[in-house]
């Protein structure tokens, strides 16, 4: 099969951030009359991996193909589209990548009209992107973040010219309404209101993935919530790579504590927000969240490390003093705040002393949730040419100690909560026990408790009796 290059990702690119207007645009295919017939009686199958922006990418795909006549299927035999939408934050999701792919092929063997494709994060990266390419000759279309607008565009390319295509831009990137829309959860929803990454830190991929930061017109996002809350919706969660951003690439005069305070007072029973970069948290903001009850009382606010010096080479733009300044504010002013944080052990060179000031800040703070990772280098970052003396035992022990100080504050947090009782989102049927049902609280604990099924979508008042680190046990307060 021949291979049509549209584009192909560049690094240097990716990393440039020139002073652009954002172009704002409305997707708009052009084949999408001559793929409607194409498509019509197909089905596609597409998995996500990775972060929320993933997952909302994916429900922009669904809305898109689902648009032009394919139907949703749960399952990957039989169908006419596979989409595989890859992460490239660590290297297991990379590794769980290339194994999906290597049992995807043989459903290509079986029927040479299947369209194979990979997009995300990971085809954002030259060296992956030709990694896949020469192991994988059955997948026949590969297209990054930027080139999610063009989806179905590039579809009718692969059945019309039966050529392997890649398209994958580096740039800044747009901002793109999508018309229609489509939702995994009929309760709950993520709302892009930011995209892309200016931070840098030395560590990560996704500025180089995801283009500059960029926000979605504050008119746009308060429609879009609008809609949601008239569709019965219970839970919003703004969404973006730093969405403390919100509004400096705009004209429009309006910041992320304007776009929450907003956003409240149109009155979703839950608003969230997901994730928060330390150095752009304002007073302003703790203000808003603390002034509305619909905001809920728990923050995200990764630390990544509690020593000056690893901060510094991490680039993350705080220092420890900082940081824990803004947690003492947000704890003042926020009764019943629960804070949550990123935590990476084994940055190149960490030592002893530099890992137990991370400890030591754990103890502080007293986080109620936690996602630990250990290091691990993405190629193109500065961070993966830095040489690293910290043996991987070194790092595992280290890693494991950090879990042990988390997990006795959120073991105390839980059993704090023995007795009391609290608001609860059903989400569905438990993953741990199919006699119960589960759903989170307003501070993202996740209960277990018997109900019926009808609750689902619902807030409801749960009583907890049990607690274990990760999850409590409840029981359904009548009324
Ligand atoms: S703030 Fe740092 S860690 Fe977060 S997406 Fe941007 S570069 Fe990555």
């Amino acid at each position: 099969m021949k291979t049509k290059i549209i584009n192909t990702p560049d690094l240097l690119k990716a990393a440039s951030r020139k002073k652009e207007v954002t172009n704002f645009c409305v997707a708009n295919a052009k084949h999408l009359k001559d793929l409607k017939p194409l498509a019509k009686g197909k089905k596609y199958y597409i998995r996500t991996y990775g972060c929320q922006a993933n997952v909302r990418d994916e429900e922009t795909m669904r809305a898109m193909l689902e648009d032009v006549g394919y139907s949703f299927s749960k399952e990957v035999e039989n169908v006419d589209v596979i989409i595989i939408n890859t992460c490239a934050v660590r290297e297991n999701a990379e590794d769980k990548v290339y194994g999906e792919i290597g049992n995807l092929k043989r459903l290509r063997k079986k029927n040479k009209n299947l369209i194979l494709a990979i997009c995300g994060c990971m085809v954002e990266q030259p060296e992956i992107l030709k990694r896949l390419m020469d192991t994988f000759p059955e997948v026949n279309l590969f297209f990054g973040t930027h080139e999610i607008a063009q989806l179905l565009d590039l579809i009718y390319d692969c059945y019309s010219s039966n050529e392997r295509i890649v398209a994958i831009e580096s740039k800044q990137g747009e901002v793109v309404e999508f018309i229609p829309d489509c939702r995994n959860n009929h309760y709950k929803a993520y709302v892009n209101i930011i995209y892309g990454c200016n931070k840098f830190c030395t560590y990560c991929i996704v500025p180089y993935t995801r283009g500059k930061e960029r926000s979605r017109h504050f008119n746009d996002v308060i429609k879009e919530c609008q809609r949601l809350i008239d569709a019965g919706y219970q839970e919003i969660t703004l969404l973006g790579q730093n969405v403390n951003a919100y509004g400096k690439d705009l004209d429009e005069g309006k910041d992320f504590a304007d776009l929450l305070e907003a956003v409240a007072k149109l009155g979703i029973p839950r608003l969230r927000f997901t994730t928060s970069h330390p150095w752009d948290f304002s007073s302003k903001m703790i203000d808003v969240i603390a002034k509305y009850p619909n905001i809920m009382k728990f923050i995200h606010l990764p630390v990544q490390s509690g020593n000056d010096e690893i901060l510094r080479k991490m680039g993350r733009r705080y220092t420890r003093e900082q940081y824990l300044n803004l947690v003492k504010e947000m704890r003042e002013k926020i009764p019943g705040l629960s804070l949550s944080t990123d935590i990476i052990v084994g940055f190149p060179n960490e030592n002893e002393e530099q890992f137990q000031d991370t400890c030591s800040l754990v103890d502080i703070v007293q986080y109620e949730a936690a996602f630990t990772f250990i290091y691990s280098p993405r190629k193109g970052t500065p961070a993966a040419k830095m040489e690293d003396n910290v043996s991987k035992e070194t790092k595992t022990r280290r890693f494991q100690e950090l879990v042990k100080h988390l997990e006795k504050h959120i073991e105390e947090y839980s059993n704090a909560m023995v007795g009391n009782t609290y608001d609860v989102l059903v989400d569905g049927v438990s993953k741990t026990d199919e006699n119960m049902l589960s759903g989170y609280t307003e501070t993202n604990k996740l209960v277990h408790f018997k109900g019926d099924l009808s609750l689902v979508g619902t807030i409801v008042k749960v009583k907890i009796k049990e607690s274990h680190t990760y999850s409590l046990i409840g029981e359904l307060v009548n009324g």
